[in-house]
């Protein structure tokens, strides 16, 4: 039976549409039951009813016409109840109703089945029978599995508007896909799909201009593939015995065969983009060599997939060649959006960000956020592969996704979109005066950096230096480590671009999200693994070349300050050291004038938190990094959409947490500052106030909001909040005092509820 069910979402999978999808549902259940009738029917949104979307068995003329409401008849049943119904007479059931279109009249043993998504009621497939009889456990078991999984690629189908057209007209329904707030504001855009490259199964659909033009260029790429196989088998002639040298005659064959350029063109001409048509190729032949029982045969599988990839980059390479037509405004969607896909997209172009991981605190929000562009992450349910091209409405408050809007929304989006930018304008006074409460307190505000655009502005913008530059994204946008004279002339406009305020250079932090394509990390727990810190003094030569191109860069400027990633003990800070004051060395002893630049670590995990007094001894400053030691001090993955509900910088012991690193620093005379999203999040600025934190760097967008807050409030007034919200239980009871005073000082306009 699992093989079965395997064989029939496989099929289900390679369907191209939802109409042959669900046709095929209905075939092969009807076929590996031995029934009479398999149907499928699918609820309306917004409505409580179901339509017959799919029959074998029933009159096919029935097909769309049958419609019922949930407490008509036995489906309208199953419907009601969500559960399973399993009957060996159902005319004789008091919620039987016939159909005269169906002529259903002959069947007797029923069992229909739910579709459940995500909690929501999709549909119903039934199956029956012309003898009496009830289904047993084997079957009622067959068919609860196959609509679990068949319940995602039908969510799908809702969300990108194709059921809405297999039912013909049916008014407009606002279908919204709902995800998590990775980055606030509203935006209207097309959707452009961003996917890594030669990555065969993360092609999206895409219907082509001109389908003449598909054909040669797919002919053409395989062509170029056959030369290149050629040619290394020419190559190999010295390194190979001519029997292994075989099996590259055996791949030229392959790109020659049938089955990979006829059944590739035939999807072509039925309406497909060049890379999709490969990839449902390659797809189909990859697996029906999987299902061999033979092991040299099954092993071949992989062949094609090598085959298919190569195919893919020369497809690639054209594509990019003409890809300057891009929307005007884009909204980037992704199964896992990433930095680099990020960066690769214009930025005057780039309006909204829809990603299917991630949460809140993945690096790409914050980047969002950092940007001042509208993002929701986490949206599961998106059928990337499909949006392609569609008009999308991005909602970063509530974190919604609208595909296809009706007129209504878009005006609303529009009107919301507008009154954003006004209220964002009127901001921008703030970030130009200085970050003073009204009790004269003045609490530096630093930015967050990454993005060399940024650290443009950051002068202009007038705060008072860079409080964490992320070097890991120049190192995630290049194809090799970069060279310490590549990173001196970044690391130097970054310095020189504040200077002589400070900018705080962040040694390399990769590991856990953030990974290089040319320094590949596999783990099984990788934020719990090897990150930040415990790479770089694995590594030296990696953090002696990048502490030589910082020192480098921070000759007759003397601005620079280094920060330590991911410390967990006080050793680590006297390795770091160690290596800072070799690279000093070494370029003195090279004639240099460098400086010894000043130094912090970041406190972003627990242990961190209780050896704080330590590490600020051995240091100059320490830096909180609320992002990662939130997500470690509750057990909760940054990046899971699963569990971002859990993930709070109010709970009583993240502020417990950072009450006490602010007492230990303090203690020993040191400065103390925060560079987690947190300091960005104005209500979150009270408290951070009250309990006395030394400066705050935020991100760019937050910039003058965080000054604002500062701006309306007396440290007094703060230390009163602060005392207060150490009192409560709840996170969302400290966000409510919180919010409460910001609207009471006139600053309801930061409240995110409010603006939404
Ligand atoms: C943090 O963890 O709070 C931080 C600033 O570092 P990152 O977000 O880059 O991990
Ligand atoms: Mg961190």
């Amino acid at each position: 039976m699992l093989d079965t069910l395997r064989r029939i979402v496989q099929e289900v999978n390679g369907a191209v549409n939802l109409a042959q999808a669900l046709d095929i549902i209905v075939l092969r259940v009807r076929q590996a039951l031995s029934v009479d009738v398999c149907s499928v029917y699918l609820t309306t949104p917004g409505k409580e009813e179901l339509v017959l979307m799919a029959t074998e068995g029933l009159n096919p003329e029935s097909k769309r016409r049958v419609r019922l409401n949930f407490n008509e008849g036995l489906v309208g049943l199953v419907a009601q109840r969500a559960e399973p119904i399993n009957l060996d007479d159902a005319p004789n059931h008091p919620r039987f109703k016939y159909f005269p279109e169906t002529g259903e009249e002959r069947y007797h043993g029923f069992l229909g089945v739910p579709i459940v998504h995500h909690r929501q009621l999709l549909g119903v497939v039934v199956v029956q029978t012309h003898e009496t009889r009830r289904f047993g456990d084997d079957h009622a078991s067959f068919l609860f599995t196959l609509a679990a999984q068949l319940s995602g690629a039908i969510s799908h189908a809702e969300v990108s508007g194709e059921i809405e057209a297999l039912r013909g007209k049916g008014g407009e329904i606002d279908v919204f896909i709902k995800g998590i707030s990775g980055a606030p504001g509203v935006a209207i855009g097309t959707a452009l799909v961003a996917y890594p490259h030669a990555d065969l199964e993360a092609v999206p659909d895409r219907v082509p201009e001109d389908i003449e033009r598909e054909e040669r260029l797919f002919r053409d790429c395989v062509l170029r593939v056959q030369q290149e196989m050629l040619m290394v088998k020419e190559r190999m002639g010295g390194v190979l015995p001519s029997e292994e040298r075989v099996l590259f005659d055996a791949y030229v064959m392959m790109l020659g065969s049938d089955y990979l350029v006829d059944r590739t063109i035939e999807r072509i001409r039925a309406g497909s983009w060049a890379q999709g048509a490969l990839r449902d190729t390659i797809r189909e032949n990859a697996r029906k060599f999987e299902d061999m029982q033979d092991a040299y045969l099954s092993e071949r599988a992989e062949d094609i997939w090598d085959l298919g990839r190569r195919i893919l980059v020369h497809l690639q390479q054209s594509n990019d060649k003409r890809e300057g037509d891009q929307p005007e405004r884009i909204v980037l969607v992704g199964k896992n959006v990433g930095v680099v896909e990020l960066a690769e997209i214009p930025h005057e172009r780039l309006a909204g960000i829809v990603s299917e991981g991630g949460s809140s605190s993945s690096h790409v929000a914050i980047l969002a956020r950092a940007l001042g562009i509208p993002a929701v992450m986490g949206a599961a349910d998106l059928p990337a592969g499909r949006l392609n091209g569609r008009e999308v409405v991005v909602d970063g408050y509530a974190g919604r996704v609208f595909v296809q809007p009706s007129k209504q929304i878009r005006q609303e989006f529009e009107r919301l979109e507008r009154e954003e930018r006004e209220f964002a304008a009127g901001l921008t006074e703030f970030a130009e005066q200085p970050a003073v409460t009204t009790d004269g307190v003045h609490v530096p505000v630093y930015l967050n950096s990454g993005l060399l655009a940024d650290v443009d502005t950051a002068t202009q913008l007038n705060a008072d230096g860079i409080g964490l530059y992320r070097t890991e994204f120049p190192f995630m946008i290049r194809e090799q480590f970069p060279s310490e004279d590549e990173q001196f002339r970044v690391y130097r406009k970054v310095l020189e671009s504040v200077a002589p305020r400070p900018a705080t250079l962040r040694a390399l932090d990769i590991g856990g999200d953030k990974l290089l394509s040319y320094f590949p990390v596999k783990e099984d727990n990788p934020f719990l693994g090897w990150r930040g810190i415990r790479i770089m003094l694995d590594h030296p030569e990696i953090f002696l070349t990048q502490l030589r191109a910082m020192l480098r860069a921070n000759e007759g400027l003397n601005n620079l300050q280094v920060l330590l990633p991911m410390v967990a003990s006080a050793k680590e800070v006297d390795e770091s050291l160690r290596l800072l004051q070799r690279a000093y060395q070494e370029l003195i002893d090279e004639g240099m004038l460098v400086t010894m630049p000043k130094v912090g670590v970041m406190v972003e995990v627990p242990s961190a938190v209780y050896i704080a007094e330590a590490l600020a001894r051995r240091v100059d400053f320490l830096s909180i990094g609320s992002n990662d030691l939130v997500q470690y001090l509750l057990a909760v993955d940054r990046n899971n959409a699963r569990v971002a509900d859990l993930y709070h910088a109010f709970h009583p012991a993240v502020l417990r947490a950072l009450r006490d690193i602010v007492t230990s620093v303090h203690r020993v005379g040191k400065p103390v500052s925060i560079c987690g999203e947190m300091a960005s999040d104005p209500a979150s600025v009270i408290l951070l106030l009250g309990m006395e934190i030394d400066s705050l760097s935020v991100s760019l967008a937050g910039l003058p909001r965080v000054k604002w807050v500062i701006r309306s409030f007396s440290r007094a007034r703060a230390k009163a909040l602060y005392h207060e919200a150490l009192g409560l239980e709840e996170p969302d009871a400290v966000r409510k005092l919180l919010n409460d005073a910001l609207i009471q000082s006139g600053l309801g306009g930061l409240v995110r509820p409010a603006r939404a």
